[in-house]
């Protein structure tokens, strides 16, 4: 059959992990792992896609740039074990991510703790641990301050700064403007003064301007305005910043048509501000902080065709996952306009007889889609499927409790 078709390809460096017709995932075929993990759906995530990022990110970064893994992404406690020995640091948002990273053996000092709503028990736990808060609430240094006294620590501090430019990085914006997160630049030298006076182990300054960018000169632009701003407030600072966190915002491709973020250009922009760095404050080190960007091309959502129809001249494929799995490849309850993840039938050769359908969950709600008129290969009931680039802001951010299938099962190969 043809006709319009929403179907991304194939992401390139998948299609050679077809064997013999099937889709294998770290070397394994895809229904090998869901026996392994008794059924379907199932995330799995490749640890050597993840290294080779790591390894890629590493080539393409001068060595002075130390770089920070984003639990939020991905917070499965195997992932992250893996992470740490890869890793400089990681970034946490509550304190069930703090617990993670520290089983996960990361040295406190290298653990960030950001987020625009800290609890009061939190930020004891923070302090306890000697983990770095990024202070971003108004009245947080006194609450940490308080924290600190409570549990006998000097609590480590860095200034997320909500920057007074204005960010055009594309993506998700997270800086600029009014905001939730981080301190208005303007307000940063007060707020400085009062981390001074509560004598709270000033560490530097962190600034997340944004999130999913694919533009690599827009993230520059990005970046050169933050550093303009660190140097700035370093001047005021109660002592010598030892690190500043420049933020992220490397975006992957996730519909057809998205390029791939241009990582040469993007890793000499770094660079370029490490220099500016090393010029100017020689003892302080430069972050990185990603999530998807190590994590979100690793990852395969799999589940299973549980039938096939033809509704109207439209092939559907409905499967046993769904919405309650992977919100974001259903287009997160229908607020954006969605655009289709890259799909595959994983139990057929790519080469086969192919037609296009509309991939469903199990649902009972329209919204539950996870392909739209794709391009695909011609599946049957019991044919596993395929949805790429679900590494990242999969099973974490989705609503697993929605009708009541309960969560998919998560393996790291
Ligand atoms: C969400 C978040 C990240 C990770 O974003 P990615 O798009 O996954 O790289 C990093 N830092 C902070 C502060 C965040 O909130």
């Amino acid at each position: 059959m043809s006709g319009v078709t929403n179907g991304p390809a194939l992401p390139a460096d998948w299609a050679s992990a077809f064997v013999d017709g099937e889709l294998t995932i770290g070397g394994i075929p895809a229904s090998r792992l869901a026996a392994r993990v008794g059924g379907t759906p199932f995330f799995a995530y490749d640890r050597a896609r993840v290294a080779g990022r790591v390894a890629a990110l590493r080539q393409a970064l001068p060595a002075s740039v130390d770089l920070h893994y984003s639990l939020k992404a991905n917070p499965m406690p195997a992932l992250v074990g893996y992470l740490g020995r890869l890793v400089d640091g990681f970034d946490v948002a509550s304190a069930g991510e703090m617990k993670i990273a520290l089983d996960a053996g990361m040295a406190p000092e290298r653990v960030g703790f950001a987020g625009p709503g800290k609890s009061d028990a939190e930020l004891r736990q923070a302090a306890a641990a000697g983990v770095i808060v990024s202070l971003e609430g108004q009245g947080e240094p006194e609450r940490l301050h308080e924290a600190g006294r409570a549990v006998g620590c000097r609590p480590r501090v860095m200034v997320r700064v909500n920057p007074a430019f204005d960010v055009r990085a594309g993506g998700l914006r997270m800086g600029g403007g009014p905001k939730p997160f981080g301190i208005d630049e303007e307000d940063v030298p007060a707020l400085l003064r009062r981390v001074a006076a509560l004598d709270l182990d000033f560490a530097g300054f962190h600034l997340y301007w944004g999130s999913q960018s694919l533009d690599a000169a827009r993230i520059a632009e990005a970046q050169e305005q933050a550093m303009s701003a660190f140097l700035k407030l370093a001047a005021v600072a109660p002592a010598p910043p030892r690190l500043f966190n420049l933020g992220g915002g490397f975006g992957i491709p996730y519909a057809a048509g998205d390029p791939a973020l241009d990582l040469p250009a993007a890793a000499r922009n770094v660079a370029a501000a490490a220099a500016r760095l090393a010029q100017q404050l020689p003892d302080a080190r430069l972050i990185v902080e990603l999530g998807r960007y190590l994590v979100g091309e690793a990852g395969v959502y799999v589940c299973r065709v549980l039938d096939r129809k033809v509704s109207r001249g439209e092939v559907f494929l409905v499967t046993d996952g769904g919405l309650h799995h992977h919100l974001a490849a259903s287009g997160n309850f229908g607020q954006v306009v969605r655009r289709n993840y890259p799909v595959a039938v994983a139990t057929r050769p790519i080469d086969g007889p192919r037609e296009t359908a509309t991939i469903a969950g199990r649902l009972c709600t329209p919204l539950d889609v996870l392909a739209r008129k794709a391009e695909l290969a011609v599946a049957a009931p019991g044919d596993l499927i395929a949805v790429f680039q679900s590494g990242a802001y999969g099973a974490s951010a989705s609503p697993a409790g929605f009708l009541s299938h309960g969560a998919a099962p998560e393996i790291l190969i």
